[in-house]
């Protein structure tokens, strides 16, 4: 059905990019609550993604490949390739990872997400 394929489409699109700007925004140098912070959050997130089937999948993937949250750069990348093996599956191109900086702005000059709440 067209118009589901669309909305699905759509709710993905958000998903990653708020996704991945989470992880951009992370700090080179978590504290202990903050990695257990972003790990919750994952996990959390994979249980109630409205999309039931896409929900599934990546509870699998987060089994076969946990969240790495030791700084910004490995919960980034991270991420980055799980979208990739998300994209191999749905027959989409590969992301270059190297881009991530250059591809992604959260519009939020300066503040730090996990420090100033
Ligand atoms: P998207 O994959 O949504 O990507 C959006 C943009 O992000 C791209 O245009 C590109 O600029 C950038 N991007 C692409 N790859 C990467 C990467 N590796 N790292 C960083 N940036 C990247 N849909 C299904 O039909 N079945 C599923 O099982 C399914 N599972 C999903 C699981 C999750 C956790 C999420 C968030 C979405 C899932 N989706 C699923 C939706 C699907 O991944 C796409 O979001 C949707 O099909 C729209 O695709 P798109 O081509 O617009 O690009």
């Amino acid at each position: 059905h067209l118009g589901n394929a669309t909305a699905k489409a759509e709710l993905g699109r958000a998903a990653w990019r708020v996704l991945h700007l989470m992880t951009l925004r992370f700090p080179d140098k978590p504290t202990p609550d903050d990695r257990e912070t972003l790990k919750n959050y994952f996990h959390l997130f994979a249980r109630l993604y409205p999309c039931g089937e896409c929900a599934a999948h990546f509870q699998k993937l987060l089994k076969e490949y946990p969240p790495q949250t030791s700084s910004r750069k490995s919960a980034s990348l991270w991420l980055c390739s799980l979208h990739n093996m998300v994209n191999k599956r749905l027959g989409k191109p590969d992301f270059d990872c190297l881009t991530l900086d250059s591809t992604y702005d959260c519009g939020c000059n300066g503040t730090n997400a996990t420090t100033s709440a």
